[in-house]
């Protein structure tokens, strides 16, 4: 078949996400596709993959995603004529301590909440279910009956049949060498065999993704890793319904194969591959590829799987599979358009889940690249996740080397990643440790999560109940309610939109009015065409044509990202991202307003600086642009200053505070205050999801003003009926309840929803928890508050009150920072 010169979409890679992408722009989009595939279909890291297929993850969306790919791979078959080999034989995970075991009763009200059967079961249940195990150490086991294996190959194959039924074009030893770009967009994707003019290009080339990427200035922040799995000789007694199991205390897998098992693990010392080529970039000559065996590193699995299934001591190993597989810093693969080449889509990065994820993965992937926008909410997966910093490598490396080796630790809540850090701090960082805190890392920065109390060591110690930081952070809460706190959020995003057009490009971006006098701070929302919330933001009007917009810190590249795309080429703006360019001090309780005109000449009384309003002040003889905007529902302000200038302000403001018992509080007293005000974050509780109505946020939608924007339509449509889901805020009374977000709420003992997001407010006194509650009718606030509700909290029923007002309100104010 002679390469064609134009194609409107063009799918790198013949992998299964490849082949599923292509399959799916053919037959869902009828599409005019081109796939290119170096060498042949699988050739990659496909054909060796072990080929289990769980379905579960902590996101509604990715578990959807997954749960897609089995229906996908169940009937393929009768589309195409090639069989995947899927069958379904359910999934045993193993526990063998008391932390696992919580783990899983967690994990199995997080299945019920998305609607999946996991149910928990007793040593003697697994030894009936796989004779041939050791149960002893046992606690007892989740099994999700669902899961299932494939084989790769397989079905890779039957979607490039699939793809080429429904019309779409592949070529084998094809190879991408290069893009023809023009106005940062791609032109033209150069190979080996001449040039193919298209609109649009989708990155599916596994390990190769990221120097796929850079050939058109994308990040694609991945690192190849070796992963090693056996393949016994037959095993006596082994049935071939034998369900996959996951023993994740011992650090393996096994599944069983013609009669044989594959066993494999996750390593805490794994080895990245770095191959010895000047550029360090993996060669492109590697098809049907693999490394030599590693039976020396494979010893600590083998010990362990002999252990559990002592039959593989007495069986022959029919062959070791060393195989190269693309990791990433945060263990979720890759997806969506790739924020520096706006017609660029990527998927990759698959952390040994690829086969699993495929069929779901190409479908998403398939709806983004023909739409421009995730059909749902992808956010966990979305290449704008990541920022500057994922270039570079050396960092990507040792992230993805620490996230393979956690794959099976036992997940603690809150837990932080230790590797690569320090990497980005604010000018308060060492005045901060000097006040004995306790740093987390987002996108990069140290961020004061909490404070230690003298006498007290200054670090995280994990647990399933409370953990060691809950009383210091109760104290740095109550402080704010009851004095004033200072916190560090010198790592928010901030971008400066400017020129004549600039109000003009908000309008249309932002649900809420942000065509308001100069001095004024709007809290908006930016939505999809389906109303979805997709950003949520402050924006403070500076001048007639100059607005500062800050947005959370893990959020920089997406929001950027969003806004400069839904500006209309013919507006005369400019968008700046001057993150780096301000520290940001939030001053907040009762006595910020003794503390802030202590140290200002400037009147910030309530008549000369009401709420909702920005105003430039000067603190110790430096301009601080001030925003009276809360997020904790106390009296305060926002301060942002040159980034140069905010060990000054910190310092004026703690010697001045001094009498008002001023002291620093960190972010988890920050999410404990937020939750009592019931202020949503953005990603858990409101995400693209999710509608401004859905959401109780219709106050802050211009729907009364005659001015469009983006997502108006499908909000006017909704508008005047319940929704069919709302947002709603829960409390349980025992205060040893933990609450973490994905519990299921029951309504009249029947689930309509689960919790986005969970904590403990210490006002209150109460574990408090938010979501969305399902009527089928509509969840009108009569429905909402007739029903009797109750939490499944890791598999225990326990009682809840709703609560459609905030659990803490003592100013009343709205806005949100
Ligand atoms: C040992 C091992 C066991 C595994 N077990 C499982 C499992 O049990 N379950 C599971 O779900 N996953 C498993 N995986 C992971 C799974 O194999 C991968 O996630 C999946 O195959 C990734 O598919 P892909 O399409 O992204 O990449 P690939 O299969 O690598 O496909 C990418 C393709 O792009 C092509 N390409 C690259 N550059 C170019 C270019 N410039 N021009 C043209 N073509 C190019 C390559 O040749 C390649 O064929 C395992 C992986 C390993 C290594």
């Amino acid at each position: 078949m002679t390469l064609p010169t134009h194609a409107a979409v063009v799918v790198i890679g013949g992998g299964i996400i490849g082949c599923s992408t292509a399959y799916h722009l053919a037959r869902d989009h009828k599409a005019d596709v081109v796939l290119l595939e170096q060498g042949s279909i699988t050739s990659g890291s496909t054909w060796h993959a072990a080929g289990l297929v769980g379905q579960l993850r902590s996101s509604a969306s990715i578990t959807r995603v997954l749960k897609y790919s089995v229906d996908l791979y169940k009937g393929l078959e009768a589309e195409t004529g090639l069989a995947t080999g899927w069958k379904m034989t359910g999934c045993l995970r193993l526990a063998t301590n008391a932390d696992r075991w919580t783990e899983y009763k967690r994990l199995a009200t997080t299945a019920r909440s998305f609607g999946m059967e996991m149910q928990l079961i007793s040593p003697q249940e697994v030894k009936r279910m796989w004779p041939l195990m050791e149960v002893g150490n046992l606690v007892g086991a989740s099994w999700l009956p669902t899961d299932g294996q494939a084989s790769p190959s397989d079905i890779t194959q039957s979607l490039a049949k699939g793809a080429r039924m429904h019309g779409a074009r592949l070529f084998e030893r094809v190879r991408v060498t290069g893009f023809d770009m023009k106005n940062g967009r791609i032109v033209g994707v150069n190979t080996d065999r001449g040039t193919i003019a298209c609109e649009k290009v989708v990155n599916c080339a596994g390990q190769w993704a990221r120097q796929v990427g850079a050939m058109a200035g994308v990040t694609v922040p991945l690192q190849p890793v070796k992963h090693q799995y056996i393949i016994t000789e037959k095993i006596e007694g082994l049935a071939s319904d034998t369900p996959t199991v996951r023993d994740p205390d011992r650090r393996t897998y096994f599944k069983e194969e013609v009669g044989g098992l594959v066993m494999g693990g996750y390593e805490p010392n794994p080895q990245a591959w770095l191959p010895e080529t000047p550029s360090g970039d993996i060669p492109d000559e590697w098809e049907f590829r693999l490394f030599d065996d590693d039976f020396d590193h494979f010893e600590q699995h083998m010990e362990q799987a002999i252990e559990r299934v002592p039959a593989l001591a007495k069986v022959g190993v029919k062959r070791m599979i060393n195989g190269p597989e693309a990791f990433t810093p945060d263990g979720n693969f890759i997806l969506g358009a790739a924020p520096e080449c706006g017609n660029m889509f990527v998927g990759a990065g698959f952390n040994a889940f690829g086969i699993a994820s495929g069929g779901g993965a190409g479908w998403v992937l398939a709806e983004w690249v023909m739409s421009g926008e995730a059909p749902l909410d992808l956010w966990s997966v979305d290449i704008r996740r990541f920022s500057d910093l994922h270039r570079d490598r050396d960092w990507v490396r040792e992230r993805t080397l620490e996230a393979y080796g956690k794959h099976y630790t036992v997940a603690f809540p809150h837990e932080e990643y230790e590797s690569g850090r320090p990497r980005i701090v604010s000018p308060l960082y060492e005045r901060l440790k000097a006040h004995r805190a306790v740093f987390g890392s987002k996108l990069g920065w140290e961020r004061p999560n909490w404070f230690a109390p003298a006498g007290m060591e200054a670090r995280d110690v994990y647990s399933m109940g409370r953990q060691n930081w809950f009383e210091p952070v109760g104290a740095e809460h109550r402080h704010v309610r009851e004095a004033v706190g200072l916190f560090d959020q010198s790592s928010f995003s901030k971008y400066e939109l400017g020129g004549p057009d600039a109000q003009k490009a908000l309008d249309w971006i932002c649900a809420n009015d942000v065509s308001r006098p100069v001095g004024r701070v709007t809290y908006t929302q930016l939505l999809n065409t389906r109303g979805g919330i997709e950003s949520d933001l402050t924006v403070a009007r500076l001048a007639e044509d100059r607005f500062y917009i800050v947005t959370g810190t893990g959020f920089r590249t997406h929001d950027f990202g969003w806004i400069r795309d839904h500006i209309s080429g013919d507006l005369d703006v400019t968008l700046t991202d001057v993150t780096e360019d301000f520290g940001t001090l939030s001053l907040m309780g009762p006595r910020a307003r003794d503390v802030l005109s202590a140290v200002t000449e400037a009147d910030v009384s309530n008549s000369a600086f009401p709420f909702g309003h920005v105003r430039e002040i000067h603190i110790a003889g430096h301009k601080v642009r001030a925003l009276r905007i809360t997020y904790v529902g106390e009296l305060g302000w926002e301060l942002h200053m040159p980034i140069g200038a905010t060990g000054a302000v910190f310092d004026a403001l703690m010697a001045a505070g001094q009498a008002f018992d001023i002291r620093p509080i960190g972010y988890r007293a920050l999410e404990s205050l937020r939750l009592e005000k019931g202020y949503r974050a953005w990603g858990s509780d409101i995400t693209p999801n999710d509608t401004p109505l859905e959401a109780g946020l219709g106050w802050a939608v211009k729907l009364r003003k005659n001015t469009d924007f983006l997502g108006r339509r499908a909000l006017e449509e909704a508008h005047g009926k319940a929704p069919q889901k709302r947002f709603a805020g829960f409390t349980v009374d025992d205060p040893e309840i933990v609450l973490l977000g994905r519990e299921t709420i029951l309504r009249d003992g029947k689930p309509v929803g689960y919790l986005t997001s969970g904590g403990y407010g210490y006002t209150v006194g109460k574990s408090i928890g938010y979501g969305y509650v399902r009527g089928e009718d509509g969840a009108s606030n009569e429905y909402l508050a007739a029903g009797e509700y109750e939490l499944v909290v890791a598999m225990e029923r326990i009682p809840a009150r709703i609560h459609l007002e905030p659990l803490y309100d003592p100013t009343g104010e709205k806005v949100k920072a």
